[in-house]
């Protein structure tokens, strides 16, 4: 489960501090030591830790008195309040382009989940927001990720545009967009090349898809359960291509949260979607609040 380990480990601090009729300076002093170590052992960036716990310490020291709540509740309040805030605050939405389709660039490394949440995600404009979209194979590379999509498109019920592997990636979108434009489809979701590594070659036509496109939104897909990785990750896909928001997937099996409690303040773009099972309905719109909920109970 998401935040297991993390929501464990925070438990007693929590029970702790909750009960308090007065909190001491030496109390938050205590609280933020431990929630430091924990946040320490999710692997968050260590930068992200520092800041968080300095805010936390500045506004519950100098909180003011709220009358329904104990001043011990205050301070988790505060906790949790920088805990949503240090993912996102708000629940971010997708840009949507004035004349459809609109356009999004499905990037990341082979294997955190790309192909599968680019399927996910239609599923999702088309269950939640009643869209059409189109499934874009651009991975020239590997035969195995067209088929892979293709089976997608199948098990949805949904279109998918391949042209094979002797072609450029900015040619296949070119001719998929002239198809969604055609049949009036809202969404050309198109899914890119992984490679097991950053590299410089998968960079510069990520970028070239990019500039001929002009995606409405670049997400970048990531595996929530690398940790510190997945934000070394985040951190050189968004240098080079500027992306304008994160997915993380396979949180359900993320117990440490190191990747989510990092991201957005590394990078300062926000996740919009996170992956929840392997599932094709298994994809949400990632609220703050609600995870940091997760959190602390
Ligand atoms: P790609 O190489 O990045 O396109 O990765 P795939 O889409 O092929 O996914 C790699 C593996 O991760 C597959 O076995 C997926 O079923 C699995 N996967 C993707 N997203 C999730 C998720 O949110 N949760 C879980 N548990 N597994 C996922």
């Amino acid at each position: 489960m998401a935040f297991e380990g993390l929501a464990d480990r925070l438990q007693n601090t929590i029970q702790k501090i909750k009960g308090k009729g007065k909190v001491t300076e030496q109390d938050v002093k205590e609280m933020t030591r431990e929630v430091r170590l924990a946040l320490l052992e999710a692997d968050v960036n260590f930068k992200v830790v520092k800041d968080f716990i300095k805010k936390v310490k500045e506004r519950a020291v100098g909180e003011e008195v709220m009358e329904s709540l104990t001043p011990g509740q205050q301070v988790i309040k505060i906790v949790k309040e920088e805990l949503s805030a240090l993912m996102g605050g708000d629940e971010s939405r997708i840009a949507v382009a004035d004349r459809p389709p609109t356009v999004i660039m499905m990037v990341g490394l082979q294997g955190a989940g790309k192909t599968t949440t680019t399927g996910k995600l239609a599923n999702l404009l088309r269950k939640k927001y009643n869209r059409k979209p189109l499934l874009v194979a651009a991975d020239i590379y590997r035969p195995a990720a067209i088929d892979q999509l293709e089976t997608l498109g199948k098990q949805l019920d949904m279109p998918v545009y391949s042209a094979g592997t002797d072609i450029s990636p900015v040619e296949i979108v070119n001719q998929a967009m002239a198809k969604a434009k055609e049949e009036h489809l809202d969404y050309v979701l198109i899914d890119t090349a992984g490679r097991l590594h950053i590299d410089g070659d998968l960079m510069d036509e990520l970028i070239q898809i990019k500039s001929n496109v002009k995606p409405n939104e670049i997400f970048l897909v990531v595996d929530a359960m690398t940790g510190q990785d997945a934000v070394n990750v985040a951190e050189s896909f968004n240098e080079q291509l500027d992306v304008s928001g994160v997915i993380l997937t396979k949180l359900d099996g993320d117990t440490r949260g190191g990747a989510a409690l990092s991201i957005k303040a590394v990078t300062e773009k926000p996740i919009k979607f996170a992956g929840m099972g392997e599932k094709l309905d298994q994809l949400e719109v990632f609220h703050p609040e609600r995870m940091a909920s997760r959190i602390l109970g």
